[in-house]
């Protein structure tokens, strides 16, 4: 399986990924404030040079905080004690931005105390001449006990954000970056963990047709020996274990068959009349030298004999089988029990067993093609990883769902639940 160190090295990467893009993000932040704080400068700046440029005020030697406010981020008024002529007011302001770098829009107005409102209005436009001024809404005067100029900039916001182009594109690029290097990463993690499943793969197959083979082979082998032929319990034995080990190749071999199919192809199932407890005996038949050999028991209580569904034979017997022989094979000195009842229009085949169980992180994964739990590769008894894969594809192509209970230590109750109009 995966081994930890790669999940260590990915964790790290996604921290440092995490942290690279926070970072950025702060700095964005701040270069914002930064080029906030430049624009309102500016202003400042400019307002400083018209004061002097034109005669707006007696007290020339006023502080200009006392004479300019910022009631809004958009907005900035300042005070005056005689009324400027309109156009010069224009011409003086416009040179002061320029000489500034102020390059946005701005809409003049100004407010004369005596009649409590604008007087008039102008605009100064920093986009291409002969384009149309936006944003013309009616401005709202802020009520004063004195005159002031009125400079609101409508688009204020934006052109920060313009100024902090170059930013935007270094720090997009380097975010396109971190995602074409984030998926490198996954992709090489893909990789590894499918080299992984695979050696892990061809290990099991190699593991579960040898060890059926080698039996086989044996009891052959002991088949044509004279002593055995006199003693006929002896013949039945070894044709018993023969018979099992080729049904257990058999389970196998339909496993790995239908996965492909089903992975290249539509799987289709053919429906009969199919009697589940039929099923169930015939498996736990098939199963008996396991549940001998592990000196184990498999209890049923099979209700309603002899009901009868509509389902595909073949697919339903191996998907039961295959839950089946895990209960069997996941417990030391099995003890299973099986029960079959039918329920608000459902029919259920509950498998239950005393095995080594499965943990709730594992309990999302055991439905995964090639799966096999970290204890099942510990555990003796080898597996392919399909079974439960095949199971589950097969119980939704009947329209059916499959549940699971689980408390490691203690033991697992697989529910098969088959809807009624497939009954
Ligand atoms: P095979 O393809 O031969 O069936 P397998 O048994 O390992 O191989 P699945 O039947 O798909 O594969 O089961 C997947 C994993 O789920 C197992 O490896 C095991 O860890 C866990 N598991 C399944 N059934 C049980 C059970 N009854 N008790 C404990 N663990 C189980
Ligand atoms: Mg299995």
């Amino acid at each position: 399986m995966r081994s930890s160190t790669t999940r260590i090295l990915i964790l790290l990467l996604a921290i440092t990924i995490a942290a690279i893009i926070g970072l950025q993000i702060h700095w964005l932040q701040k270069t914002y404030a930064f080029e906030k704080n430049v624009f309102n400068t500016s202003v400042i700046k400019s307002i400083r040079g018209l004061y002097e440029d034109m005669d707006l005020t007696h007290e020339p030697g006023s502080h200009l905080s006392s004479l300019i406010e910022h009631p809004n981020p958009n907005i900035f008024l300042f005070k005056i004690d005689s009324i400027p002529q309109k156009d010069s007011l224009a011409y003086y302001l416009k040179n002061e931005f320029e000489d500034f770098d102020v390059y946005t829009d701005c809409r003049v107005a100004v407010y004369n105390y005596s009649r409590q409102g604008f007087i008039y209005e102008s605009v100064i436009t920093a986009t291409a001449p002969g384009k149309k001024f936006t944003g013309m809404a009616q401005l709202v005067p802020v009520k004063k006990d004195f005159s002031y100029v009125y400079l609101f900039f409508p688009n204020r916001n934006r052109y920060i954000i313009t100024q902090m182009n170059a930013w935007i594109l270094t720090s997009s690029l380097l975010l396109l970056l971190l995602i074409g290097f984030s998926f490198a990463i996954y992709y090489l993690y893909q990789q590894k963990f499918l080299n992984e499943v695979q050696k892990d793969f061809i290990n099991n197959v190699t593991h579960e047709f040898s060890t059926p083979l080698m039996v086989i082979d044996l009891s052959t082998d002991a088949l044509t020996k004279q002593s055995v032929l006199q003693q006929p319990e002896k013949i039945a034995k070894y044709a018993n274990s023969i018979r099992h080990q080729s049904d257990y190749l058999k389970s196998h071999i339909k496993n790995l068959i239908n996965t492909v199919v089903a992975d290249q192809y539509t799987f289709a199932i053919k429906k009969t009349a199919v009697i589940p407890n039929e099923l169930i005996r015939q498996a736990v038949l098939q199963l008996d030298p396991i549940v001998m050999d592990k000196k184990g028991v498999i209890e049923l209580n099979l209700e309603e004999n002899n009901k009868v569904i509509q389902a595909d034979n073949e697919n339903l017997y191996l998907a039961l089988f295959n839950i089946i022989n895990n209960a069997l094979k996941y417990a030391t000195q099995p003890h299973v029990i099986i029960n079959t009842y039918s329920h608000n229009s459902h029919y259920y085949i509950s498998i239950k067993d005393n095995g080594i169980g499965i943990d709730a992180v594992e309990l999302k994964k055991i439905f995964k093609k090639f799966y096999r739990g970290q204890k099942g590769n510990l555990h003796n008894s080898k597996g392919l990883g399909l079974g439960l894969y095949f199971t589950k594809k097969i119980i939704s192509l009947h329209h059916g769902n499959i549940h699971v209970n689980s408390i490691p230590g203690i033991g697992t109750d697989f529910t098969i639940e088959l809807p009624v109009n497939n009954i």
